[in-house]
């Protein structure tokens, strides 16, 4: 920073300024402390953790929600995320920041599918088990009985094959190539004749809508192949082990601003410029960081910054050295796919006491709530229980004109329908205490990366490149984005 006098090895030493406190300017934060340099964080919010935040109603157990992440698959793509809590607890030592892990329930049984105003029980079964039959959904007369899982692995199972086997990086990039420039549909309906697949026929549309509505959500399949492949290796075995951090994910994000000591965060500091300057001081050059917020007009100079935002927030910056041509066109499009969850918080876990219960898991339906997660913490205790609603792509969006009081009847009206039958008309209504919104298209970060055909191949490489002293991290930089594990920070040499 401008003006400190410490010297290493007769120079002065390097200083990197780190704008945004999310999981990505944190871990940039402990890999500097670790190498012994010198950092500053600025977080535009009074809070860590940017898209890990867990809302709590109350201060009674379990009445939380996860506004942002919520789960973890126990798979070796997130290995990052599980190392990082492994020295988040070693350096905790007994302080009551140890996080502690437990199961996540991804689907269970007793989950309901509600399409076409019909549901299904699963009582002995997965919602991705469903077929077109089950819901009378209009398809070929081939396609009636083949659950929705089975026509996926028909289509992409020889490509998760291959990013299995790996090397993982290297099989990416051949299917980028491959595949990169073709949306999901496209590719559903016209595989391409080197897809490895056992019929080398396309789905027709009415079994591509049959599968976009049981297994994601609307519009989703407009991504580009390569998203759909990597949700598809997370999500796509559904027995497989997940985890979640009891008391809450912020939990993770505190537990790193803890280590990097809250005296190197200005918390309040919204960046809104940065300036390339060369003096004597900075003989190679260094940047002015300037942030206003509640913390009041900021300037520091650093040798190098690392902005750990995401592109909408690069974006938004009122002024910035020109990025290279590349580099804008990077900033200006990938895409962000919106998010949206309410948290409801009921005066009792009715769907833990109904025919086929759902103890975790999540049910899907066609109506705007599109899917409700039952929470996976306090299974099957008594008293007051928290639950929420999730939507994404176009079916996240059109909850954003709605006011809040009318977000909550539709959410409430939504989950009448789901239970009714199984619970009485107005009950689920008099259950409820209170609802909490997230959403997330109005944050800095607009969503998560979800990127649009032919973005991996023409955008990813520029979005990640330096440009002069400036640097870039965050989940976008990352093949495995939409994700913790995502967090991608490029190396930073002296
Ligand atoms: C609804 C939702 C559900 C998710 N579910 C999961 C899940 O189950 N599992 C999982 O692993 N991942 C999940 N993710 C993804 C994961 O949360 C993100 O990939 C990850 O947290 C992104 O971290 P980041 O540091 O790149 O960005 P962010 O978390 O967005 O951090 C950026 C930070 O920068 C700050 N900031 C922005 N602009 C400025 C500025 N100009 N100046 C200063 N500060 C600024 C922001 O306030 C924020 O704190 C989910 C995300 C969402 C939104």
């Amino acid at each position: 920073m401008s003006g400190d006098s410490s010297k290493h090895e007769g120079s002065r030493q390097l200083t990197v300024g780190i704008v945004g406190g999310g999981i990505a300017g944190l871990y940039t934060a402990l890999l500097l402390r670790r190498e012994g340099v010198n950092f500053h964080v600025f977080e535009g919010s009074g809070i860590v953790g940017g898209r890990i935040r867990t809302h709590y109603f109350s201060q009674e157990k379990d009445q939380y929600f996860e506004a942002g992440a919520m789960r973890i698959p126990y798979s070796k793509f997130h290995e990052i995320t599980f190392d990082l809590i492994k020295y988040l607890n070693v350096k905790a030592g007994s302080s009551d920041r140890k996080i502690e892990l437990i199961n996540y329930v991804l689907n269970t049984k007793g989950n309901h599918l509600y399409v076409n105003n019909l549901r299904i029980d699963t009582g002995s079964g997965l919602v991705d088990n469903t077929t077109p039959a089950q819901i009378k959904w209009d398809v070929p007369a081939k396609y009636k009985n083949i659950p929705a899982r089975e026509l996926m692995l028909k289509a992409i199972g020889p490509y998760l094959e291959r990013l299995k086997k790996g090397p993982f990086e290297e099989e990416f990039c051949n299917i980028i190539r491959e595949v990169d420039n073709l949306s999901f549909r496209y590719f559903l309906q016209y595989p391409p004749k080197n897809a490895g697949r056992t019929e080398n026929e396309g789905y027709p549309p009415s079994v591509i809508d049959f599968m976009e509505t049981v297994l994601s959500q609307t519009n989703q399949y407009m991504l580009s192949v390569p998203e759909l492949l990597m949700q598809n290796l997370d999500f796509g075995e559904p027995e497989s082990e997940w985890k979640t951090i009891n008391h809450g994910m912020s939990r993770l994000p505190e537990a790193m601003a803890a280590l990097v000591t809250h005296d190197k965060i200005t918390y309040g500091a919204r960046v809104n410029s940065l300036e390339l300057v060369k003096s004597e001081d900075y003989p190679n050059g260094g940047v002015i960081v300037s942030a206003v917020g509640y913390n009041g007009q900021l300037k520091m100079t650093f040798d190098k910054v690392v902005l750990a935002i995401p592109p909408a927030a690069i974006k938004m910056l009122i002024s910035h050295p020109p990025w290279s041509p590349e580099k804008d066109m990077a900033i200006r499009s990938v895409h962000s796919e919106a998010l949206f969850k309410m948290g409801m918080r009921f005066k009792r876990r009715f769907w833990e006491n109904v025919e086929n219960p759902s103890m975790g898991g999540q049910s899907t339906t066609d109506l705007p709530i599109r899917w409700v997660v039952f929470p996976s913490n306090g299974l099957g205790s008594d008293g007051t229980g928290v639950l929420l609603v999730y939507a994404w792509m176009t079916d996240a969006t059109t909850w954003l004109p709605l006011t809040p009081i009318e977000r909550r009847q539709l959410a409430i009206n939504n989950l009448e329908q789901l239970y009714s039958g199984l619970l009485k008309k107005g009950e689920i209504t008099s259950l409820l205490m209170e609802t909490s919104d997230a959403i997330w298209s109005q944050s800095t970060a607009t969503g998560d990366a979800m990127f649009l055909p032919g973005q991996f191949l023409n955008r990813f490489d520029a979005a990640r490149k330096p440009e002069d002293n400036i640097y870039f991290a965050g989940e976008h930089l990352s093949f495995h984005h939409t994700w913790i594990s995502g967090l991608q920070v490029r190396q930073i040499r002296q």
